[in-house]
């Protein structure tokens, strides 16, 4: 059994690097965010990934002030809500995230959904493109996006996106897209790793790995994650969850074990589809 309790760095393709596994912060209530972040950081995590629309970018800001760790050790991503797209509002809402924050620049901004029915989404890209190029964020990305919206948005402007944070885990295991982001030097970021507290671990495959190995299900699910060169963003405001998922970490998982997990796939999503939802609701003041 092979042992790293320290972070794992994944390379993107502007030179900069992220950590492989992070915490996210979906669903925390403001006031919640700050003493969950608090203990993530604490425990060791060092990437965070809220987003504009979740209405938490206060209370994640508070965590990371008060942290006492450095603001260049941690990573720090935010995320363009669709009522914000299109180039100027765009520029406008990573303005207001910053300030909500507290920080004066973030390491990763995403375009939150593709949205396809806005047909925003290449304006959006330009936006954040001219973001990068004038050295306001150090790294742009997109979430929720397939590969024709990614294919526009790359030949528009000649700018791949880093990363693309997609719903990945056992039960939806996106192969074909994880592929095409592959070879086009995209990582792949997966949101609800874990399925979303879905009932995906209990699946008994899951958990007969977890006792043979000696770690909990939620360990099994990310340690797969990680052995597909995912970078995994775990969300728990349960502190012992939160040190259970980083000491994932350290759990190491045989060839026979990813081929069981590979098997579980079956095409289900706990959220929406990049292809056809284009969510409304306006982003939180
Ligand atoms: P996850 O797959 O991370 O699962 C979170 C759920 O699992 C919670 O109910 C949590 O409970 C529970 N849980 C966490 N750890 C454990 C554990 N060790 N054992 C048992 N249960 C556990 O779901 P999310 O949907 O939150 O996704 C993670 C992150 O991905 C989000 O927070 C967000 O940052 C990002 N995301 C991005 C989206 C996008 O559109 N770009 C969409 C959805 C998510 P509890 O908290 O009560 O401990």
């Amino acid at each position: 059994m092979t042992s790293h309790l320290h972070p794992l760095d994944v390379d993107l393709n502007d030179g900069t690097t992220i950590p492989q596994l992070g915490f996210g912060v979906w669903r925390v209530p403001d006031d919640e965010a700050q003493p969950a972040v608090e203990e993530a950081l604490r425990v060791g995590y060092r990437l965070i990934d809220t987003a504009a629309i979740y209405g938490n970018e206060r209370g994640v800001g508070r965590a990371i002030a008060g942290s006492g760790i450095a603001r260049d050790d941690i990573y720090l991503t935010t995320k363009v809500w669709n009522a914000d797209q299109g180039y100027d509002s765009t520029l406008r809402a990573y303005e207001a995230s910053l300030k909500r924050l507290g920080v004066d620049k973030v390491d990763l901004y995403l375009i939150h959904w593709a949205a396809p029915a806005l047909e925003k989404f290449v304006d959006t890209w330009k936006a954040l493109v001219h973001l990068h190029e004038q050295g306001a964020v150090t790294s742009i990305g997109v979430s929720n996006f397939h590969a024709d919206h990614l294919q526009p948005s790359i030949d528009a402007t000649g700018v791949t996106p880093v990363l693309n944070q997609v719903e990945c885990h056992p039960y939806l295991q996106i192969e074909q897209l994880r592929a095409w982001n592959t070879a086009h030097q995209i990582v792949t970021e997966a949101w609800s790793p874990l399925g979303s507290g879905k009932g995906l671990l209990e699946d008994p495959v899951l958990t007969e790995i977890a006792a043979r190995r000696g770690a909990s299900p939620a360990q099994v699910v990310l340690a797969w994650h990680i052995a597909q060169g995912n970078v995994v963003i775990p969300k728990s405001v349960t502190p012992s969850r939160i040190a259970e998922n980083w000491a994932a970490l350290g759990v190491h998982l045989e060839p026979e074990d990813i081929d069981a997990i590979d098997g579980l796939e079956r095409g289900l999503r706990t959220g929406g589809n990049p292809a056809t939802d284009s969510f409304g609701g306006d982003t939180p003041e």
